[in-house]
């Protein structure tokens, strides 16, 4: 039998042929999607040819930022019609890293449009690996000789450990991959040791480690505001590369010890968090964070060390708020919120868990427990409210890579009973815009549906494609977002755009309902406008199970 890489490769220009041997070797359309895979890159990443082909050339990568922003700045290049050459982390069909030595070759059309592009690549990850290790043991970055992540850590420990009074500032060099775009790819690594130069010149005798390919840590006992000087340090001796001078920018972050933060990865965590701020206000500054940033940072991790206990505890409870429907004037649905309160925290609102939670990977555990819970109320209700269903909110994280979800809910249906059309699914625009490009998670939703599950379109509005959502996933339901119903009295376009809204979605065949009704007025106003049910304070908040019962 043959395989559809073979049937492909006889598409191949003879002198790839060769090559093939022992490189590996993909090609994408114009568009980015993989067309053709040969057998040695199968291997190396475990995709199959059947799963592979459609799929998108910034799949391949890993989905850190640093990754993304790499397979972006390559892509630009190619789509300019200019070749790429350089070292690349991927990652395997499962999530592993492995590295590459990546050529990129793109070519155009008449009209001077990507037609295609061919990809090259030696896998270096060997290579790759025991530099890292050479590093660990030498303690230093090969490239710049600065210290490398795993010496900072020891050093930071030390000083920890003497009592030191210092700073920890995290710097990173705005744009740089865009940056790197203009340049030929030697010019990176004149760009790193120019940085370096100027770093080591700047912070005289202080501890200086490179942590990322442009991302540095100092330690120093000087103030923000000679840290600060640095900015002005970089314009008045600017790097040239190729001739030219770089408009060089940089963002950074400050945390103090022990002021601010006490260990090594919360000085850490926190410094990034600052520059990560500084970058998303566009870059170009370094500071330090607030204290009462650093009172929410710590807060963060002081949720996500307790999570795991709480759980296992069953510290966690569900609380249930009721959906009217217009038709019949009864409440046919409840939605299921998950609730916490920690005797040290105090209350954890759901916005700030289920982040959390996503990151620790205990949104599976959270997910099903919330689902038990569910079934468990929706069988009680049995006999006394046949007619209700309980509906739970889910995240993207929870449909894991194929069946994940469905095997999860089957086996909470069968130990509680519950039949499948007892629950909903509530799902979010963040969620559908990435079950839509991931098709398993569709394939798994419309599973789901055939066995009776219906699913809701939460947030609705909230996103910029919501009425594409409607069409295409297997959506019965749909949920107007309550910013819309805030402003529905005050604000004339918004009265239209819900009516928009729920005309078009009736158009569709969907159930409309409007979240966060607060008031009277509000709800005479959807109730005229052909609403089909509503969910707030007016009608209730959420109440526990037994009230319910
Ligand atoms: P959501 O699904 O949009 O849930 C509605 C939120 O609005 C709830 O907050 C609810 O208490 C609140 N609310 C209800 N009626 C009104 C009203 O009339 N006015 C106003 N201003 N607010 C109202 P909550 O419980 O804090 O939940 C916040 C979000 O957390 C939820 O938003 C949902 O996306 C998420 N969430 C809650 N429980 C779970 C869960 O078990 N799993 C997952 N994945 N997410 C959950
Ligand atoms: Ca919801
Ligand atoms: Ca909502």
């Amino acid at each position: 039998m043959k395989s559809a890489n073979q049937l492909n490769r006889t598409e191949l220009p003879t002198v790839m042929d060769s090559l093939v041997e022992f490189l590996m070797v993909t090609r994408t359309d114009g568009e980015g999607l993989i067309t053709y895979t040969n057998h040695n890159f199968l291997a190396s990443s475990n995709w199959t040819p059947k799963r592979i082909l459609g799929k998108s050339f910034w799949q391949m990568f890993s989905e850190d930022e640093h990754n993304q922003a790499q397979a972006h700045a390559i892509w630009n290049r190619v789509s300019n019609g200019k070749s790429w050459f350089g070292k690349v982390e991927k990652m395997t069909r499962h999530g592993e890293p492995y590295f590459v030595q990546m050529m990129a070759i793109p070519t155009m059309d008449a009209n001077g449009t990507l037609e295609s592009s061919t990809f090259l690549e030696l896998d270096v990850t060997e290579e790759v690996k025991l530099k890292e290790k050479l590093q660990q043991i030498a303690f230093i970055d090969f490239e710049t000789g600065l210290m490398s992540r795993h010496k900072l850590e020891t050093l930071v420990n030390d000083y920890i450990e003497e009592g030191r009074h210092f700073s920890f500032v995290y710097i990173a060099i705005d744009h740089y991959y865009t940056l790197k775009d203009l340049q030929s790819y030697d010019s990176e690594s004149v760009l790193i040791q120019e940085f370096t130069n100027r770093l080591k010149r700047y912070f005289q005798g202080d501890a200086i480690a490179r942590v990322g390919v442009s991302q540095f840590v100092v330690l120093t006992s000087f103030g923000d505001w000679f840290v600060q000087g640095f900015l002005q340090f970089l314009k008045e001796q600017p790097i040239y590369v190729e001739n030219h001078s770089l408009p060089l920018s940089v963002s950074g972050g400050i945390v103090r010890f022990p002021e601010d933060q006490q260990t090594y990865s919360h000085l850490y965590k926190a410094a990034l968090t600052a520059t990560k701020s500084i970058i998303e206000l566009g870059g170009g500054r370094i500071s330090s964070l607030s204290a009462e940033s650093h009172k929410d940072l710590n807060r963060r991790s002081l949720i996500d060390k307790k999570m795991l206990t709480a759980l296992d505890h069953r510290n966690l409870q569900v609380v249930y708020q009721p959906q009217l429907d217009i038709a019949t004037g009864k409440v046919l649905v409840y939605e299921a919120l998950v609730r916490w309160e920690d005797e040290e925290i105090g209350p954890i609102q759901p916005d700030e868990l289920i982040p959390i939670a996503e990151e620790n990977g205990l949104i599976h555990a959270i997910g099903a427990f919330v689902i038990e819970e569910a079934a468990t109320l929706a069988m009680k209700l049995m006999t006394d409210k046949p007619d209700v269903r309980i509906s739970v909110n889910t995240s993207v994280r929870e449909f894991g890579d194929s069946s994940q979800m469905k095997e999860k809910l089957t086996s909470i249906l069968e130990r509680t009973k519950c039949p499948p059309h007892k629950i909903e699914f509530e799902i979010t625009e963040k969620f559908a815009f990435q079950a839509e490009q991931e098709q398993a998670i569709v394939n798994q939703m419309k599973v789901l549906e055939d066995e009776g599950i219906q699913f809701i379109l939460d947030d609705f509005g909230t996103g910029y494609a919501s009425f594409r959502y409607m069409q295409q996933l297997p959506i019965s339901k749909v949920k107007i977002d309550k910013v819309f119903i805030n402003s529905l009295l005050t604000m004339p376009k918004t009265r239209q755009l819900v009516e928009g809204m729920i005309l078009f979605g009736k158009s569709m065949g969907q159930y409309i309902i409007a979240e966060g009704v607060e008031t009277e007025e509000q709800f005479e106003a959807l109730k005229e406008m052909g609403i089909d049910a509503v969910q707030g304070y007016y009608i209730g908040g959420p109440v526990n199970g037994d009230e319910i019962t």
